[in-house]
């Protein structure tokens, strides 16, 4: 793996080149760090996720890339959907709760998913153009990205996996800094059962690119990059909380430490059919 280049579009996003047509576009000063990610194909690029939409992010993708551009979202959380009505090409995974939300040729995330009214923030409903199941391959032209299901953040999260260069673009189900298991619709039964399922599809070399990062020592910032024993250490913590082995180190909500990058927080409702 090169080293990082970093360099700002403008006084907002910080755009880094991971790899050959994969960019993490950050957004450092605002207060989640949001990372979303832009993969360029030969034919295609794909953009997860738009970022709380402070600010516009199509210029940032205008200037990486001129090829059609789809966004498709890692989940609905308002931090990770702010500039989805931007985009004329829009994607969604294909799954009962997602196209429940679907009326009168737009979309409506309830709020109960957007979680915007945190923020004072309200969706602006939109077309999805194109729906995409669970399994499904997108094919942006010598780069290829498999849609995984990965719930526990919320019920709709999805993951990308690009097989051939070894990389995993986990979204909220997998960052550094405290995994939110303890808002609506979080649940750690989930969050294991989809852990579990992730382990044996990814190598021991495989990067994992989170949605939210922190500042490294010397106050500038990157892509958060995570690896295998992080995901092994969730699933390790995951089966400890289920089992009652593991305490909190603090309550309300329940923290969880997984390993000095990673911890989880849980509330009453995160524990399912545990408690
Ligand atoms: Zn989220």
């Amino acid at each position: 793996m090169t080293e990082p280049t970093t360099g700002w579009f403008g006084d907002w996003y910080l755009i880094e080149k991971i790899l050959p047509g994969i960019y993490g576009l950050g957004e450092p000063k605002y207060y989640q760090v949001n990372w979303n990610y832009l993969v360029v194909g030969e034919e295609r690029a794909l953009l997860f996720d738009t970022g709380p939409g402070v600010r516009d992010i199509t210029p940032v993708v205008q200037s990486l890339t001129d090829k059609p551009v789809t966004a498709l979202l890692s989940h609905l959380h308002f931090d990770h959907t702010g500039n989805f009505h931007r985009f004329a090409d829009t994607a969604l995974a294909d799954l009962p709760v997602l196209r429940a939300c679907e009326w009168d040729g737009l979309f409506h995330a309830p709020d109960e998913m957007f979680l915007g009214s945190v923020d004072g923030l309200t969706w602006t409903p939109m077309p999805i153009r194109q729906w995409w199941p669970i399994g499904h391959c997108i094919d942006l032209g010598g780069a290829v990205l498999e849609i995984l299901a990965t719930p526990g953040h919320s019920p709709e999260s999805i993951s990308l996996l690009d097989r051939k260069r070894l990389i995993l673009f986990a979204a909220d189900f997998l960052y550094l800094g405290n995994l939110y298991g303890q808002i609506p619709g979080a649940s750690l039964p989930d969050y294991l059962t989809a852990a579990k399922a992730l382990a044996p599809e990814l190598g021991d070399d495989v990067l994992i690119l989170g949605a939210h990062g922190k500042p490294l020592p010397d106050g500038t910032h990157i892509a958060p990059r995570l690896g295998r024993p992080d995901l092994g250490d969730l699933i390790a913590g995951l089966n400890a909380i289920r089992d009652g082995k593991m305490p909190p180190v603090s309550q309300n909500p329940d923290h969880y430490r997984l390993n000095d990058r990673i911890a989880l927080l849980a509330g009453p409702e995160s524990y399912g059919i545990w408690r």
